[in-house]
């Protein structure tokens, strides 16, 4: 049961969080949900606040237990590239 994880970056934080990180089989298409407002209740809000999102890495070939890890790190900041630019 292979996927991909992917990492959402958005343009402004909800309730200080940025990031959402998500592992989906049909990836293509679960992004579209997350643009509808339609998947995670996480980006339907980024969608109702209009805060524009983007995913800016995924890691191919993976499963929830990889997706699992990620989030439990709890670093996604350190992981997105938007953010590790922001820094320098
Ligand atoms: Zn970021």
């Amino acid at each position: 049961m292979n996927g991909t994880v992917y990492l959402i970056h958005l343009d402004a934080p909800i309730a200080h969080a940025q990031h959402y990180i998500g592992w989906a089989k049909g990836f293509k298409e679960r992004i579209k949900h997350h643009r509808n407002g339609t998947g995670a209740k996480f980006l339907a809000e980024a969608v109702k606040r209009e805060i524009n999102f983007d995913v800016v890495r995924t890691w191919e070939n993976t499963d929830g237990n990889f997706e699992r890890k990620l989030k439990n790190r709890k670093k996604a900041r350190m992981l997105c590239p938007i953010c590790r630019q922001e820094k320098k």
